[in-house]
């Protein structure tokens, strides 16, 4: 890439129209030493290097298993005994493994908010130093866990880049208000579902409310309500694999503008 388009791309996003694929805010340097990361083997443009699956050691808890991949969910059996799965949300990329995982274990619980979109859960609640912090927005079940001052945030806060609002069980007055919770717990660490784990969760909630209000100022200023045309318009820059996704995420925009003028 040449420098006149780094520059150009550093400048859109400063003000933060461009679709956002770097950190958001500063990297974490070093993991908490209770926490060990796995990477799950499924990478691919909705979820960036692969599902993070996190591993607190001293709580022998799980926080989303991702795929049903043999070798990853044999890799967490290993940091056994566990005595309980969580999940952030009841998206594929995070709870596909999660029977297998319990299997694997010994018949361990698997706890979500919706058991409906996790099979074989009961409901989430505190636990052992493990707080759940509700955060729909994402989806309609996503919560996030706040353990010791980190917070693990699923896919309400990524390491990199930002997230769908996915319309019609996302919701985004939701998700801004989710990010106004995040926001509050201060400069902590945030331990994301996808991508490397940041040091601010303050910084990153406030830049996702930036980037979320002016990709609503852009919608707006598209004068469409049809969501098809007014991504080719904002999200020109943007990989068309991500498209349908961009597209969930202008629904969800259209809807939010609806209801606040
Ligand atoms: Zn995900």
């Amino acid at each position: 890439m040449t420098e006149i388009r780094l520059a150009e791309k550093r400048r859109t996003i400063h003000v933060m129209v461009a679709h956002v694929t770097a950190p958001t805010a500063a990297l974490l340097d070093v993991l908490p030493a209770w926490v060990t990361l796995l990477r799950a083997p499924n990478p691919g443009p909705m979820t960036l290097d692969g599902t993070n699956t996190w591993i607190l050691r001293d709580h022998g808890v799980v926080i989303d298993p991702g795929p049903l991949d043999e070798g990853h969910l044999a890799a967490i059996a290993e940091y056994a005994p566990i005595r309980r799965i969580l999940v952030t949300h009841g998206h594929f990329d995070h709870v596909e493994g999660a029977a297998r995982l319990s299997e694997l274990l010994g018949g361990v619980p698997v706890a979500a908010a919706d058991p409906a979109h996790c099979i074989d859960s009961e409901p989430v609640h505190d636990d052992n130093g493990i707080q759940v912090l509700a955060v729909p927005g994402h989806t309609s079940d996503s919560v996030a866990f706040v353990v010791d001052d980190v917070v693990f945030t699923g896919d309400t806060i990524l390491g990199r880049g930002t997230t769908v609002v996915a319309w019609p069980d996302g919701n985004l007055g939701d998700y801004l208000a989710s990010l106004e919770k995040l926001e509050a717990l201060g400069k902590v660490p945030v331990l994301p579902g996808h991508g490397p784990a940041l040091a601010d969760c303050a910084a990153a909630a406030r830049f996702y409310r930036d980037h979320r209000l002016a990709r609503l100022d852009q919608v707006r200023a598209t004068g469409s309500r049809d969501a098809q045309r007014i991504v080719e318009i904002v999200y020109a820059d943007v990989d068309r694999a991500l498209w349908p996704a961009a597209e969930a995420s202008v629904r969800a925009q259209l809807a939010y503008l609806e209801l606040t003028p």
